[in-house]
């Protein structure tokens, strides 16, 4: 029985360790709060389960377009903004094509791209850990397909600024599609960072993702969105699995746009949380990256795996990168203490 070999040694997806019942699960950068108030009862309300979903998803396209200001064809959804990524590669790369990202980011990415048959291009971050977006545009050739933004990057923290996105954007060709990965962008306080939203129409070569995921606390259901060219967004959607998103999505995802307020509270105390433990990190010596999204970078480099049981055996699971670091979730408020104590034990062990 031959596989194709690329296929065969991508290694599954790692969930990573879980802990206790009382302990931090500090690893997907999930939302430590349940779907917001009434959310899981919307959910449930009128669930025909003998019924496919709507494969069209009309009523969340067109709440999201009136959210927006685009039209209706300019925004898809697919079942988590992972699909979404992985269906807008399927739909420009395929073998003998390059697709361009930044290096450490999405762990995704890499997978998603030998999918497509295609090569990845990966361009190292900067010293601070950031996009390096001169490196990206040069990095793209005739054989480009994708260029992927993240921002801010999973795992290590930074956005990337507006201006410097903008000027990226007027280097790469606009045959080249280019995915602004914004699945933390709720959580994004620097106003000089770049925010899609403000770009939608601009560029015939720009798909933004975002997702239910992280700040709307729907990990569970996998739901996500693009925004875009329509003629983009209807090739990712020919890509797609055909009734991946449910009505239990969709039903969670409109109560969950009724609730903006709420769901602003809810994003205010995790910056709030997030601001904190960077700055008691920064006081005790760690030279943690810029932190725009609901987790922050703690550079252990040779130590990392020490460190990982270092947060395992205080019962905090955090995810380990290799030799690089680890990144720690912003979750419990009762997490942040001992998420110190152990850093301050690292540091000087
Ligand atoms: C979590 C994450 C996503 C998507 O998550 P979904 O649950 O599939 O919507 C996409 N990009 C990055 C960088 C992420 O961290």
């Amino acid at each position: 029985m031959r596989l194709r070999p690329e296929i065969a040694a991508l290694t599954a997806y790692s969930q990573g360790r879980s802990p206790s019942p009382d302990g931090f699960k500090l690893s997907s950068n999930e939302s430590p709060f349940p779907a917001l108030p009434g959310v899981l009862d919307a959910a449930t309300a009128h669930v025909d389960l003998n019924r496919y979903p709507d494969g069209a998803a009309i009523a969340l396209r067109t709440r999201l377009a009136d959210r927006f200001g685009v039209e209706f064809g300019e925004v898809i959804v697919g079942s988590g903004s992972s699909s979404l990524l992985q269906q807008l590669f399927l739909a420009a790369a395929a073998p003998g094509d390059e697709i361009v990202y930044a290096w450490r980011s999405f762990e995704a990415y890499p997978g998603f791209v030998t999918v497509t048959g295609a090569t990845s291009i990966q361009v190292p971050l900067t010293e601070a850990l950031e996009h390096d977006l001169d490196a990206l545009a040069a990095a793209v050739n005739d054989r480009t397909r994708v260029v992927v933004v993240c921002s801010p990057n999973n795992p290590t923290g930074p956005a990337v600024e507006g201006a410097a996105f903008e000027a990226f954007m007027a280097k790469v060709p606009a045959e080249v599609l280019v995915v602004l990965d914004e699945a933390y962008r709720e959580f994004v306080t620097d106003p000089a960072a770049v925010d899609g939203e403000q770009l939608i129409g601009r560029y015939p070569n720009l798909v933004i993702t975002r997702t239910f995921s992280k700040a709307y606390g729907l990990a569970g259901l996998r739901i996500g969105y693009a925004i875009g060219p329509a003629r983009l967004l209807a090739a990712a959607r020919a890509t797609a699995i055909p009734f991946a998103v449910t009505e239990f999505g969709f039903a969670a995802a409109l109560a969950s746009l009724d609730r903006q307020p709420l769901l602003d509270a809810r994003v205010a105390e995790i910056t709030r949380r997030r601001d904190a433990l960077r700055a008691a990190l920064l006081e005790q010596g760690w030279d943690v990256p810029q932190a725009q999204g609901n987790f922050v970078w703690l550079p252990t480099g040779e130590r990392t795996a020490a460190a990982a049981d270092a947060f395992f055996d205080a019962d905090i699971a955090v995810r380990p990168f290799g030799v690089e670091g680890i990144r720690i979730s912003i979750g419990e408020e009762a997490s942040l203490e001992r998420i110190v104590a152990v850093a301050a034990a690292l540091i000087a062990g």
